[in-house]
């Protein structure tokens, strides 16, 4: 057996584990394999391991891989500016990182050229930290409401990544107030249905799923370290 089919057997063992810690549905986890700078043979052993999702942050990178594996799906979980939205759109089938109304106008009216409706995450800068994108808390009710104008834009989830922290505990805080998030959209009736929430790498997944996450993007713990 390939390393990676390890990596992905034992990932999944730890998914269901801390799903199960918190009372939920190990099924109801969706694991997005992260493939940033990793090389398209690599790719084939995890769909081989039944690995059905991918995460990609640089776009020209994705392009070239999409093409040579077009029947997984793709998420886009890198920074978005707004005269990339094209080959967004064309690309992939979910956006993970909307994180304001310029991009999101942008990107509804290249999905409207091309007829496709879009599920889109809202990235949210939980730590408020300068360097990171994303909305601020606070500002994430008005920016469902823009999303929310967007006929070709599917407002299906959150997305988050906490302040870095080799000590995954440090994450809870952060993963917790995400679901916080989540929930009073909800209860004020801004969504209608619960969202997705896709927080938790390879060194804090365990904890974001014992606090909620319904998504985890994991890239080094499955490939192994990207150079
Ligand atoms: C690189 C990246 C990941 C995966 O990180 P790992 O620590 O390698 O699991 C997840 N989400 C985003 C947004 C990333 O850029």
């Amino acid at each position: 057996m390939t390393s990676i089919k390890n990596q992905i057997i034992s990932i999944r063992e730890r998914i269901a584990r801390s799903a199960e810690r918190a009372g939920r549905d190990p099924g109801s986890i969706t694991l997005v394999a992260v493939s940033k700078r990793v090389e398209a043979s690599r790719l084939l052993e995890a769909i081989d391991a039944g690995v059905y999702l991918f995460g990609e942050n640089y776009l020209q990178e994705a392009v070239e891989k999409v093409a040579l594996l077009p029947k997984v799906g793709w998420h886009f979980i890198g920074g978005i500016q707004s005269n990339k939205t094209k080959l967004i759109a064309e690309t992939f089938d979910v956006v993970e990182t909307i994180d304001r109304r310029k991009v999101a106008v942008a990107l509804e009216k290249q999905l409207e050229i091309l007829g496709k409706v879009m599920p889109v995450y809202l990235q949210v800068n939980i730590g408020r930290e300068i360097q990171k994108s994303g909305v601020l808390p606070e500002q994430v009710e008005q920016l469902v409401v823009d999303v929310m104008q967007c006929p070709h834009l599917h407002l299906a989830g959150l997305m988050a990544m906490p302040p870095y922290n080799p000590n995954p505990e440090a994450s809870r805080e952060y993963f917790r107030q995400m679901k916080g998030l989540a929930d009073d959209l909800l209860q004020r009736g801004s969504v209608v249905h619960p969202l997705e929430l896709s927080m938790g790498m390879s060194g804090d997944y365990e904890v974001a799923i014992e606090e909620g996450a319904t998504v985890v993007r994991i890239g080094s713990a499955l490939f192994g370290d990207r150079n």
